[in-house]
């Protein structure tokens, strides 16, 4: 695992060799990202997450027509990119699967975040 030291960023007083450890640290710290994510893009990863709601089941005398709080659940829904707008019912309980395939998926999205931010500091100790 590379380290990165964000604090190395902002020092007025690099010297030349000091910006090229910079940059071999930034480059490393990338290329490790981009094996773990690439590694995570294997395990089937979900984008998206899971919600829930109480529903009424519509029946003429249940009780969850008197009071919301009878009402039926809580029902999980897996809701994925692009926009949530693809709706999948799960039922009463989250499927242990599904739930580690969200967690893979927000790993992934956290990990591409952090490639980004390492990236954009590359590109402006390039432009130094
Ligand atoms: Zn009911």
């Amino acid at each position: 695992m590379f380290f990165y030291d964000e604090s190395i960023n902002t020092c007025p007083n690099m010297t030349v060799d000091k910006i090229s450890d910079v940059k071999i640290n930034l480059q490393g710290a990338i290329k490790d990202l981009d094996y773990q994510i690439q590694s995570l893009s294997q395990q089937d990863p979900l984008f998206g997450f899971i919600s829930s709601k109480y529903i009424r089941c519509g029946k003429e005398n249940c009780r969850c027509k008197q009071s919301p709080k009878s009402q039926h659940g809580p029902y999980f829904y897996l809701r994925l990119e692009p926009e949530y707008k693809f709706t999948k019912y799960l039922g009463k309980r989250i499927p242990d699967a599904v739930e580690e395939r969200i967690i893979i998926g927000s790993t992934i999205k956290e990990l591409e975040r952090k490639r980004k931010k390492l990236n954009l500091t590359l590109e402006k100790i390039d432009n130094l």
